[in-house]
């Protein structure tokens, strides 16, 4: 059977040309990159030219860019790393209501140790306040960590004005922009951004790689301990072929920006326009405007989300319920409720992140299938 793929939110296919950059960094250039023979060298060399192509995406100086796990790695160690090193100025930090886990998780644990943790709330449709924001600054906040981009609802959040307050006050401020790298236009130097985060898995690259960005003169205290790998701050071997494979994800992304996102956006509205017309009651959540151009999650009125998402994939359409990480567990989804959708609504709606391989082709086939599901469980 045919898989259609609308979950690359989730995570997306590694492209092919990424593959084949990688593939040498297992078997010829195999050496540790802090050898001192050949082939240490040539993966050492490598893992820096990987570093320019990251920092071009986001117009970062080179050694401004971390090379991590994962997403959640970037966010704990710059969250943790700053509450530790800053404490003494202050243990307040601002956030959303509608971050990651890997935000909202470690803000809590920070919590539990002493720290005090604003979290903003947001619009209906997902986007904060900036008024609230300077009203929830104090002598002693530390830190801003506001995402750039919602995983659920895809809503961008107006970063610049954030920056501009966040510098006004002497305040670090970190965004979350594992969902925007690659989907929408990021210079970290134009918008004052402090400190980003991004994962390799949602921008072509494998899973298990990521970065973070930290300006040059901002502390931070290390969060892994051991040898001296990238600039003392991240002990551990680094994950050459990663690296190696998120460097061209970035070197493409940056080259094909534009086009992707036009043509994001165009299976984006297409779809929303289809759904809408072709099943009462379906309705977008968030807003059109400030969105992510591949993100539509849509409810669907007295519908079962889980029933529906099974039905789906029984014909090879994969899509999700809530993030990645929240779907499984049967608490209704925390972004849902806080831009003020009941728990029976968040329960009928589903998320579908579009990608480069999708086709309109494709979303025909998506709401065709939506509409004779979604009939045959509603007759039940
Ligand atoms: N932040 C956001 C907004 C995400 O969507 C995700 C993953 O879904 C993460 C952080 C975590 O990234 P990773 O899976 O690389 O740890």
């Amino acid at each position: 059977m045919k898989i259609r793929y609308f979950d690359n939110a989730a995570t997306t296919r590694v492209k092919k040309e990424v593959l084949e950059e990688m593939l040498p960094y297992f078997t010829e250039n195999y050496g540790n990159p802090s050898s001192l023979y050949s082939i240490g060298r040539i993966s050492k060399k490598a893992i820096e030219e990987a570093r320019k192509k990251v920092a071009n995406l986001i117009n970062a100086t080179p050694n401004e860019i971390y090379f991590t796990g994962c997403g959640s790695e970037s966010d704990n160690t710059i969250i943790k790393g700053i509450a530790y090193s800053y404490q003494k100025k202050g243990r307040h930090i601002i956030t959303s209501q509608i971050e990651h886990p890997a935000v909202l998780h470690t803000c809590q644990m920070l919590e539990r140790k002493g720290f005090e943790v604003t979290y903003l709330k947001v619009d209906k449709e997902g986007r904060i306040d900036i008024d609230e924001l300077r009203n929830s600054i104090r002598n002693d906040t530390i830190l801003i960590s506001i995402m750039f981009a919602n995983n659920e609802i895809g809503t961008i959040q107006p970063i610049e004005m954030i920056s501009k307050i966040a510098k006004m006050y002497n305040i670090v401020f970190h965004t979350d922009a594992v969902q925007a790298c690659g989907n929408v236009p990021i210079d970290v130097k134009r918008m004052g951004i402090d400190s980003l985060s991004l994962s390799g898995h949602k921008l072509y690259a494998p899973k298990g790689i990521g970065v973070l960005y930290v300006r040059n003169g901002i502390e931070f205290e290390k969060f892994m301990d051991g040898g001296h790998q990238e600039k003392n701050k991240r002990a551990g071997t680094e994950n050459v072929a990663g690296i190696i494979g998120l460097g061209k994800a970035c070197e493409l992304a940056n080259h094909n920006l534009e086009e992707h996102m036009r043509h994001l956006t165009e299976l984006r509205d297409y779809f929303i326009q289809q759904v809408q017309e072709k099943i009462e009651g379906a309705m977008l959540n968030g807003g059109i405007e400030n969105r992510l151009p591949g993100n539509a999650n849509i409810a669907f009125p007295f519908v079962d989300g889980e029933a529906l998402l099974l039905n789906l994939d029984a014909k090879g359409i994969c899509a999700s319920s809530g993030s990645a990480c929240t779907s499984g567990s049967t608490a209704p989804s925390h972004v849902l409720s806080s831009i003020g959708k009941s728990d029976e609504l968040a329960r009928s709606s589903l998320r579908f992140t579009f990608g480069e391989e999708n086709t309109k082709e494709d979303i025909d086939f998506l709401v065709e299938n939506l509409c004779e599901i979604i009939k045959k469980l509603k007759s039940n």
